[in-house]
């Protein structure tokens, strides 16, 4: 079987990686301990992205916003370890060994080196144009030199590739993974691809032994053109709504930044409906808690983006006869006071349905590389391993059931093609990454025997 394969020297540096993923909606800086037997050890913290900073003048702004974590997190956590490397930076240079970073941007990059990539487009809601065609580690090295730091911005990944690589780094069953993929603020999947099939022209010099590269797909900008994607006037309200109107349609219809814009939608189309009577109550007869629901001028319901699809997930999960949590959820996040059974109901099936829809897209998108990998063709029944990260396939009830009975129905996948898939979430994926493609870069800047390369192997690491 052919398998990705980070092949070390004795010497190989494993140990102490810093990483950093600007995903979307957070900002997580975690430093990873590598212990090369398939284990680590993670510390990280999480901070929201503050919205104007989405929306910042200059991507300075931006940038020095997240050296400024770097340094509040070195100093929380690596304190001793923070002064020390920050005094060897003055002296001479061969004694310097600065901390490593992997940067995870998962934002569309023409990458075009190992820690040097240029912004195509930004997504998810971010609009900075300055940082447009400039080099993301570079921006990024600069801030963290603008505060003397003495951290190495190493290496340059994906979300997606970052979780294929934590995927494959934790797996202990000798099977490995065929694709990253991410359903979080936004989608997206990485996998490895023969290097026969690439037919886009390629620059620059790479390794070509492995006859393999793994391939972001930027799926998430899949038909634009809505040749096959199902719409709604929904789907087109809120495409118009946002920065990049017009592309990543894929990934409106799917991830959690624009789920609940949907629902939001949606349901105040049904409210301004005389005949439905949603959230309304003619008198307290008609609620079963004897009152009146009424929404709050405030409600989140009432403003664009102002409903986040974390309630979609309690939605799904109450399943009780009075729909009290899914209620109490509509009183404490979206200000809708004593909202009836039939309302709680009504959001419920709307939700439900924008989630559903959600899933049965996402397989699809994965039957594409299951598919296009050949995986499925070959005469042992192997195991074909999916590695997800991301808030939705990780919180959402049910939303890898209905991925599954999505692939069931897929031709060429089918009960029994789905039985092999086995999709199992890479929890903290982008960080556990970062710090190993940091640690191949670190390897890489300093020795000639380190191998990094795809190929056939029983075992990842040896
Ligand atoms: P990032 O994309 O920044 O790496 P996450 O993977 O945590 O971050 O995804 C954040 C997105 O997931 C947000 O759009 C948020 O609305 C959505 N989200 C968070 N929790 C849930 C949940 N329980 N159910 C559904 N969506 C959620
Ligand atoms: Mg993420």
């Amino acid at each position: 079987m052919t398998l990705l394969t980070i092949h070390m020297s004795s010497s190989a540096r494993w140990g102490l990686y810093l990483a950093v993923d600007l995903g979307g909606t957070n900002f997580r800086v975690c430093s990873v301990q590598l212990n090369g037997d398939t284990t680590f050890n993670l510390t990280f913290n999480k901070v929201a992205i503050p919205k104007e900073l989405m929306v910042a003048k200059t991507a300075r702004e931006l940038f020095s916003f997240l050296a400024d974590q770097i340094e509040e997190f070195l100093r929380a956590h690596h304190e001793e370890h923070f002064v020390e490397t920050k005094k060897q930076m003055t002296g001479p240079s061969s004694a310097r060994d600065p901390f490593r970073l992997g940067f995870t941007f998962s934002f569309p990059v023409n990458q075009v080196g190992i820690n040097k990539g240029k912004l195509i487009r930004w997504t998810k809601g971010f609009d900075i144009p300055d940082a447009i065609g400039e080099d993301v580690c570079g921006l990024l090295q600069e801030a963290i030199d603008r505060l003397g730091l003495p951290v190495k911005v190493a290496a340059l990944v994906n979300d997606t590739v970052g979780t294929l690589m934590a995927r494959a780094y934790t797996s202990t069953e000798g099977s490995q993974p065929i694709l990253g993929a991410i359903f979080g603020t936004g989608t997206n999947g990485a996998y490895l691809e023969k290097l026969s099939k690439i037919r886009k022209p390629l620059d620059g010099t790479y390794d070509k032994s492995t006859g393999e590269m793994v391939i972001n797909t930027e799926w998430g900008s899949f038909d634009n053109q809505l040749n096959v994607l199902p719409t709604t006037r929904w789907d087109a309200a809120l495409d118009e709504s946002t920065v990049n109107r017009g592309v990543q349609k894929f990934e409106k219809r799917v991830s959690g930044m624009f789920l609940g814009e949907i629902v939001r939608l949606a349901t105040l189309d049904m409210m301004k409906d005389e005949s439905v009577s949603l959230f309304r109550d003619a008198n307290s007869s008609f609620n079963d808690w004897k009152s009146t629901t009424n929404v709050s001028p405030q409600s989140g319901l009432l403003k664009p983006w102002g409903l986040d699809s974390s309630i979609m997930s309690v939605a799904a999960a109450d399943n009780t006869p009075e729909l009290s949590t899914l209620r109490q959820e509509l009183e404490s996040a979206l200000d809708i006071f004593a909202p009836s059974l039939e309302d709680a109901q009504s959001f419920k099936a709307v939700a439900n349905a924008v989630g559903r829809r959600a899933a049965r897209l996402s397989a699809v998108a994965i039957a594409a590389i299951v598919l296009q990998s050949g995986k499925l063709d070959g005469p042992d029944k192997e195991v074909v391993d999916i590695g997800v990260d991301g808030s939705l396939v990780e919180h959402y009830p049910f939303f890898r059931d209905m991925i599954y009975e999505a692939l069931k129905a897929i031709d060429g996948i089918g009960p029994e093609g789905a039985e092999r898939i086995r999709i199992g979430i890479a929890k903290d994926g982008s960080g556990v990454g970062a710090a190993l493609i940091a640690l191949v870069a670190a390897k890489m800047e300093s020795e000639t025997d380190f191998e990094y390369k795809a190929k056939a192997e029983t075992s990842w690491f040896e």
